[in-house]
């Protein structure tokens, strides 16, 4: 039915959200006014959405399992927005067609790619049982993993020594059922995107929590329970965590969007060839720019993206998303304290992490109606 507000004598356009992530949020919470420019609006994505924020944390035990939780269902039913639950499986562009996992066909008008990113295993063999970063869905399983393991203190390596990978191993070394944390990278030392001071000060953080870091070792191979490094090393874990970089998911190459680089898009976050189809968040490639997988660029084109809809209907110039030169980007290191930096200047303690959790809580609360504690209950 058309919305109160809209040419009741216009057709309605076909909007098809896929995926729910942070640029997608925004848009089903601002649907209202997308649904009176003459939009019919679909979302089609798994119930929930986990915030990657609070990832680290979640994980490894500190907080509560479902902080940072949002149920896409409950957010879209409250704005007025028909959510299809599944994935989407393929694409027949031509005829502007999606086919879901549970075998629909939802065809659009536009369509909006919003699927995030995986982590890319840069050619190391994988056992299916090592848990990765990304999506966070299956990082979520760690926490039971090291509980089930109970008592006898779990040997646990982490692959990968950039910011998710120092995240994990530090909170992972303050968990007392943690007995030895491993942290192994390829490159000549941990936290190459971060200024010199700082990976300084991170390290002497998991110097003193006894983790053992291992650089300049190129994992070639990680078993269920030991991993190999190119020099023939060999490593024993209990459990193994990928944190080795994201790339955007294979899907896009076979939805016949994308590579490995992600869905490319111009400045107006439109594809480089179909102006119907917008790609946003980490499943983007950027052309005018590369830009670092982050939330905050997610967050940032909800509104740019919202206003190129509205846009179009309205044949006016479309938006260009004209990304920060320096995003502000904080560490949640464990034991109470953080680490923020933004470009070469940061600032390490309990300071960084209590504006974390600060700036996290304000943009959950936006789409979780009554957001529970975080903290995960003692005893
Ligand atoms: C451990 C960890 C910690 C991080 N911490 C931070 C941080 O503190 N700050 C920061 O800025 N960045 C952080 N990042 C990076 C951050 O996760 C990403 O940049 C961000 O999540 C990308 O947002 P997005 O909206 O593109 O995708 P996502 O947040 O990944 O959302 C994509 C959504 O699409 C859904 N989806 C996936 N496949 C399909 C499909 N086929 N069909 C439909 N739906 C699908 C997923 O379920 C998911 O809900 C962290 C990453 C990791 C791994």
């Amino acid at each position: 039915m058309p919305e109160p507000g809209h040419d009741a004598g216009a057709a309605m356009t076909a909007l098809l959200l896929v995926g729910a992530g942070h640029t997608h949020l925004y848009l089903v919470k601002h649907a209202a006014e997308l649904a009176a420019a003459g939009y019919r609006v679909q979302l089609l994505a798994p119930r929930f959405f986990d915030y990657s924020g609070v990832a680290s944390a979640r994980a490894a035990g500190a907080l509560s399992g479902d902080a940072g939780r949002i149920d896409v269902r409950a957010l879209a039913a409250g704005c007025g927005v028909d959510f299809h639950e599944a994935t989407v499986e393929s694409l027949d562009a031509d005829a502007r067609i999606a086919v879901t996992s549970d075998g629909a066909r939802l065809p659009y008008d536009v369509l909006s790619i919003n699927i995030g990113s995986v982590v890319a295993p840069e050619g190391m063999e994988v056992h299916p049982g090592v848990l990765r970063v990304k999506p966070l869905s299956g990082l979520g399983d760690l926490d039971v993993r090291l509980r089930a393991l109970g008592q006898r203190g779990a040997a646990v390596t982490v692959v990968g020594g950039g910011a998710s990978g120092l995240e994990l191993a530090a909170h992972l070394a303050v968990r007392p059922d943690v007995a030895q944390v491993r942290l192994v990278e390829s490159g000549p030392f941990l936290g190459a995107d971060l200024p010199a001071g700082a990976r300084t000060r991170i390290s002497r953080l998991l110097t003193k929590r006894d983790v053992v870091v291992h650089t300049g070792c190129v994992v070639s191979e990680i078993g269920e329970r030991q991993l190999v490094c190119q020099d023939g090393t060999q490593m024993a874990h209990d459990v193994a965590v990928l944190a080795t970089g994201l790339a955007a998911p294979p899907l896009l190459a076979a939805l016949g969007l994308g590579d490995g680089h992600g869905v490319p898009v111009r400045a107006t976050l439109q594809h480089v060839d179909r102006d119907e189809i917008y790609a946003v968040g980490d499943c983007a490639h950027f052309l005018p720019r590369p830009l670092p997988r982050l939330g905050v660029h997610g967050v940032r084109q909800g509104p740019v993206l919202h206003r190129s809809l509205l846009a179009r209907v309205r044949a006016e110039p479309l938006p260009v998303y004209e990304p920060q030169r320096r995003a502000l980007s904080i560490l949640d290191l464990g034991g109470a304290v953080g680490l923020a930096v933004r470009g070469r200047v940061w600032w390490y303690g309990t300071g960084p992490l209590h504006l974390k959790r600060y700036i996290d809580r304000r943009w959950l609360r936006t789409y979780q109606p009554e957001p529970g504690p975080w903290q995960r209950p003692t005893g």
